[in-house]
C-alpha cells in the first residue's frame, strides 16, 4: 500500500458518509463530495489530476478555472463586439445626418468609419 502524503489527505473529508451511516474516505478515487438526489458521497472517478493529485479529471479545481476563465473571455468578446456594432451604427447615423445637413466630402466621411470600424478589430 502507497503512503499518502499530509498534502494529499488534506483534500479529503474525515468522512463521506451520513452521520449515521459514516463511510470512510476512498483515496484511491477522487476528494470532492457529490451531492445528488439519490446517492450522495464521494465522487466515484478515479483520482489523479489537480492539487496533488487528490481530484479527478472533472473535479480538477485548476481545470474548473481555467473552464471559467475561457467562459469569461468568450463573454467579455462578445460584449466587445457588440458595443463594436453599436459604436458602428451610431456612427453611421451621425455620419447620414451629417450627409443630409450638406457635409462636403461624403466618402472621406464614410471612409472615416470604415476605418474606425476595422482598425477598432
Ligand atoms: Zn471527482
Amino acid at each position: 500500500m502507497t503512503e499518502h502524503s499530509p498534502a494529499f489527505l488534506a483534500h479529503y473529508r474525515p468522512s463521506y458518509g451520513r452521520s449515521w451511516s459514516p463511510a470512510a474516505p476512498d483515496y484511491s478515487r477522487c476528494c470532492e463530495i457529490v451531492i445528488g438526489q439519490i446517492h450522495s458521497g464521494q465522487c466515484t472517478r478515479k483520482n489523479g489530476h489537480g492539487p496533488d493529485g487528490a481530484y479527478c479529471k472533472q473535479h480538477d479545481p485548476i481545470a474548473i478555472k481555467a473552464k471559467i476563465a475561457a467562459s469569461d473571455a468568450k463573454w467579455r468578446a462578445e460584449q466587445d463586439a457588440k458595443a463594436r456594432q453599436a459604436e458602428f451604427a451610431n456612427d453611421c447615423k451621425a455620419a447620414i445626418r451629417e450627409i443630409a445637413a450638406g457635409h462636403n466630402d461624403p466618402r472621406a466621411l464614410a471612409q472615416s468609419i470604415i476605418d474606425k470600424l476595422e482598425g477598432a478589430k
